[in-house]
């Protein structure tokens, strides 16, 4: 895959990406990528996805006030996000 993207590019293609309903962990790990090879930083689109194995993260929420934590239902993995005021979850 031949990339000749701008970061400008990158980050759209990357927003585009977690506009998805549904996505795999495969397409997870280019994004990713992606995003480090550019340095973007994909701040509250980190929640789209399970920390650990990279899935699309659905599963029991929990809210505390400062945290919101959302357990994979794939690994069990207990993703932790800070609560912050511009919160965009999907
Ligand atoms: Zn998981």
């Amino acid at each position: 895959m031949k990339t000749k993207l701008t970061k400008q590019e990158a980050q759209e293609k990357i927003e585009e990406f977690f506009k998805k309903k549904s996505f795999v962990k495969e397409d997870v790990k280019k994004i990713k990528r992606l995003a480090m090879k550019f340095n973007i930083k994909l701040g509250k689109l980190r929640q789209n996805f399970c920390k650990k194995c990279l899935s699309q993260l659905k599963g029991k929420i929990r809210i505390s006030k400062t945290h919101k934590t959302i357990e994979c239902i794939h690994c069990g993995y207990k993703n932790k996000f800070k609560i912050t005021e511009k919160i965009n979850f999907r």
